[in-house]
């Protein structure tokens, strides 16, 4: 097993620095350290903890140029995107700041029984595991929830997506974390992630990654029964009716697609147009994509590059086959860009077959599928194993609610799609996985009811 590993800057592809490839002895050391520490930490005051959140989110947003200069550099993303992805972790770290102390809890009389008293407990250690398209978002929900619960927190980013996350720990320490509460192990999926993984003093397992990993990850936790949630893969519909704006929902549909060059789960994968809309929608695309500028992601540009190699070859092979087969017609971009670093075109595909799309597409593809009916884009929506997220655009609000209440998924947005604010329960059904993020659910995943009847 190599002692460290090399990050490379995917506009570049020059190496940027090196990470810790932890062992499994490092994993236990880490281990043992969190459940050391677990009985002071569970019992500091939930305001000292909110103290910590506010504290952490303040150097964040001190640091936002330090940090977001890092995270395109690691990462890929255009520094703006960078910059509101940074930001919005010290957001979320603010939002659990509000919610210490209000750990629900039940009290009351039972008559015949005696007197209830449910309180909520930590679970105690707990794993984060981190893919490396949001890496400080994703991060920020997993420790966010975790540690105002009173858990510890060992997180295992991306091997692709380290650094920033360091940096984002650092301030959580200064902050007032204490550093056996919260850890970050780098390293291999396969090799450190395994072994965080299948520890047996650690009791949760919240894992953000592909469905493959996601599998992979189950059977390792599995003979010791953890808690587990999976945030996997998602192959969204982004579905424009006939009563849509349809000026807003290309700018939405376009901005989304290709936010963060495609790499994101809750990604708008399927256009499905009205076919009375379709020639309109494609054409309005491809002028805005006309004028994307894509490249490194430190200087002005709509675009940066993938976030590695193998997605690049994934994309590219992707395109290839779909047009051989006569699966769909390119409309604009389909190629791999002749500059060093990982760059693909911002691809538009037309009167796309649904089937060459039914697995997820992660990259810079923007696929429409027309459709005849709303029972018939209904169909083509939920004709995907995932079920992460959906969209539907209308100005109607009877067709909004019939999509709204059909399309088999975790979160559907109206007229909006993305937008992912921490209030809200976050998670798929299928293939997407199962749990939730966010919203007030959190509490269910990282706390354990436990009764106590006085009699
Ligand atoms: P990945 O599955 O390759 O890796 C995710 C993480 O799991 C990495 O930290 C990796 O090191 C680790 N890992 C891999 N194998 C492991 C193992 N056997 N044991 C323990 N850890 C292991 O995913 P990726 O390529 O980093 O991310 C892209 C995928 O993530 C896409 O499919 C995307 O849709 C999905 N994703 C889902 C969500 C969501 O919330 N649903 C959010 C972002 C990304």
């Amino acid at each position: 097993m190599q002692s460290s590993l090399d990050v490379r800057n995917p506009a570049t592809n020059e190496v940027i620095g090196t990470i810790h490839n932890a062992t499994p002895d490092d994993v236990d050391n880490f281990v043992n350290a969190a459940a050391e520490i677990l009985p002071t930490w569970e019992k500091t005051a939930a305001t000292k903890r909110a103290v910590m959140f506010v504290n952490a989110a303040s150097l964040i947003r001190a640091r936002v140029e330090e940090l977001a200069v890092l995270l395109t550099t690691e990462q890929g993303k255009p520094l703006r995107e960078a910059r509101d992805e940074i930001l919005g972790s010290a957001h979320v770290f603010e939002y659990y700041a509000s919610v210490c102390g209000s750990i629900p809890g039940d009290a009351r009389n039972l008559p015949g029984y005696g007197y209830l008293n449910v309180v909520r407990k930590p679970l105690g250690v707990c794993a984060a595991i981190i893919p490396w398209n949001m890496p400080v978002m994703i991060f920020a929900w997993k420790a966010g929830a975790a540690l105002t619960c009173g858990n510890a927190v060992l997180a295992k980013p991306s091997k692709t997506a380290s650094l920033t996350i360091l940096k984002i720990a650092e301030a959580l320490h200064e902050g007032g974390f204490p550093k056996e509460a919260l850890q970050i192990v780098t390293g291999s999926g396969g090799e450190t992630g395994a072994a965080l993984v299948s520890h047996p003093d650690v009791r949760h397992i919240s894992f953000t990654g592909s469905v493959v990993s996601g599998k992979a990850v189950s059977l390792l936790a599995a003979p010791h029964l953890k808690k587990m949630t999976l945030e996997l893969g998602g192959n969204d519909s982004f579905i424009v009716t006939k009563t849509a704006d349809i000026d807003a929902a290309v700018k939405a549909a376009v901005r989304n697609r290709f936010y963060n060059c495609g790499q994101v789960c809750t990604s708008a994968k399927r256009i499905l147009v009205d076919a009375s809309l379709a020639d309109e929608f494609v054409h309005k695309a491809e002028v805005m994509l006309s004028g994307y500028v894509v490249g490194n992601g430190l200087e002005k540009v709509n675009m940066g590059p993938l976030n590695n190699a193998n997605q690049l070859a994934l994309i590219e092979a992707f395109v290839e086959g779909v047009l051989d087969r006569d699966e769909a017609q390119l409309v604009y971009g389909g190629k791999r860009l002749e500059m060093p670093g990982n760059f693909y075109a911002p691809t538009l595909l037309k009167n796309v077959s649904p089937l060459a799309v039914s697995e997820e597409i992660f990259g810079p593809v923007m696929s429409v599928i027309p459709f005849n009916t709303p029972d018939e884009a209904l169909d083509i929506a939920n004709s995907t194993q995932y079920g992460l997220g959906s969209s539907v655009w209308t100005t109607d609000i009877g067709t909004a609610r019939t999509f709204a209440e059909s399309l088999k998924c975790g979160v559907v947005w109206v007229n909006k799609h993305l937008t992912l604010p921490p209030e809200m329960p976050f998670g798929g059904v299928g293939n997407s996985g199962f749990g939730r993020e966010n919203g007030r659910d959190f509490v269910y995943e990282y706390t354990e009811p436990k009764s106590i009847l006085f009699g």
